[in-house]
């Protein structure tokens, strides 16, 4: 039988639910988890207050109470952001990834663990595009990886024949370690689903 859009987008919204609920854990709430979570995974240019606000679909106020709860605890350390002196870049601590060990959220990984990897590639390809729809509807940003973003640039071959990435956006050079980190900026490029979406 085929799904209808409706159980689909109920089904969703009821893992967003059931992720939130189980979120209350470590004496930390829903949102400071999806905060550590999200600047643990999140590249040099998007680890600021602004861009966990974006991530995180809240304003700026609410999500700088979340921050400033963590930075409290020990769990972020505040430093300047060198390509812009005005905001401060936010880096989680050895203490955050201690407990980032007990994330709650892991429940869902291990949910999606168990699925056969054909069944996790569609499902992934259908997120995304869902995902895709909703941030163009709601005028968000996507957020994504370097990989599938169409600002990454290959600049050369290093001494071993490796590529050397640049990012056309920022006009600053890639560590290969940094490719695979959320980015404020992302741009889906022509082998993202999201972009298949659309085209
Ligand atoms: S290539 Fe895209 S995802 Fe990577 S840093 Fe640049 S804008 Fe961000």
């Amino acid at each position: 039988m085929e799904a209808s859009p409706r159980s689909i987008a109920e089904l969703v919204v009821q893992l967003g639910r059931i992720t939130h609920g189980c979120g209350y854990s470590e004496g930390l709430s829903p949102a400071q988890w999806s905060a550590l979570r999200y600047l643990s995974r999140a590249n040099r240019f998007s680890r600021t207050v602004s861009a966990f606000a974006e991530f995180h679909a809240t304003t700026r106020g609410t999500a700088s109470q979340t921050v400033k709860g963590l930075v409290a605890r020990g769990y972020l350390n505040r430093t300047r952001a060198p390509h812009d002196g005005r905001s401060a870049r936010l880096e989680v601590t050895d203490n955050a990834r201690a407990i980032l060990a007990r994330d709650p959220g892991e429940a869902l990984v291990r949910a999606a663990s168990a699925l056969p990897p054909s069944a996790r590639n569609r499902l992934a390809t259908g997120l995304e595009r869902l995902l895709g729809h909703l941030v163009q509807g709601c005028h968000k940003r996507p957020f994504g990886v370097c990989t599938s973003c169409a600002h990454l640039e290959v600049t050369g071959w290093g001494r071993e024949g490796k590529p050397r990435f640049e990012c056309a956006f920022f006009g600053e050079l890639l560590e290969e370690s940094e490719l695979a980190q959320v980015c404020i900026n992302f741009e889906p490029g022509k082998d993202s689903a999201m972009k298949r979406a659309f085209s």
